[in-house]
């Protein structure tokens, strides 16, 4: 995982704004929980159709809570030949926020393998992030700033119900920040 750089001028304190907010608020119910275990289910079936389904009503329940408009799912079998890609999780999926639309494919472009459940649920939750910063938050453009990617694990693992692990990160070249997976693994 790698941050974007801070855009200039105008919409730097956003980004700021964007890179501090490191929680998220999460549902007290199982809704999401259990969505995601249905979803499992239908992807270890490839049933696109009741994956779409989980997807949906996932969306739906995620919508709701966080009081957004709804936005609208396709899932496709695979990834399609032209798609916009900012980051390494967007070879899974990607969002439209002028309609407000999220795709998410179940396969891969190079080798047409499946996608794990954890990344396709990973790959979810990343996009509907996109939609609450847009949507919830009012950003101008939604960033992959350090507080973007930690809301998406928060969300993850609660509807995963796997535990969040502290993410540590290390400063790159051009002001931006990624993952430092030698201390994620030692966990200080
Ligand atoms: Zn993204």
């Amino acid at each position: 995982m790698l941050t974007d750089a801070a855009p200039r001028r105008k919409s730097r304190e956003l980004f700021g704004e964007s890179d501090r907010m490191r929680d998220l608020v999460l549902p007290d119910d199982g809704r999401l929980q259990k969505i995601a275990a249905s979803l499992e289910d239908a992807m270890k079936r490839e049933a696109l159709e009741d994956v779409s389904r989980s997807c949906a009503e996932f969306l739906a329940v995620a919508s709701d809570f966080y009081r957004v408009p709804m936005c609208s799912i396709r899932v496709l079998a695979a990834r399609p030949l032209r798609a916009r890609e900012r980051s390494t999780i967007e070879l899974f999926g990607d969002y439209q926020p002028g309609g407000r639309l999220i795709r998410v494919w179940m396969k891969t472009a190079v080798r047409k393998d499946v996608t794990s459940f954890g990344t396709f649920l990973s790959t979810l939750c990343h996009e509907f992030c996109h939609h609450l910063d847009f949507e919830r938050f009012g950003f101008r453009d939604s960033w992959h700033t350090r507080g973007f990617y930690e809301r998406t694990a928060a969300l993850y693992h609660h509807s995963r119900m796997t535990p969040v692990k502290r993410i540590f990160w290390v400063p790159v070249r051009g002001g931006r920040w990624r993952v430092d997976w030698s201390r994620m693994n030692r966990g200080r």
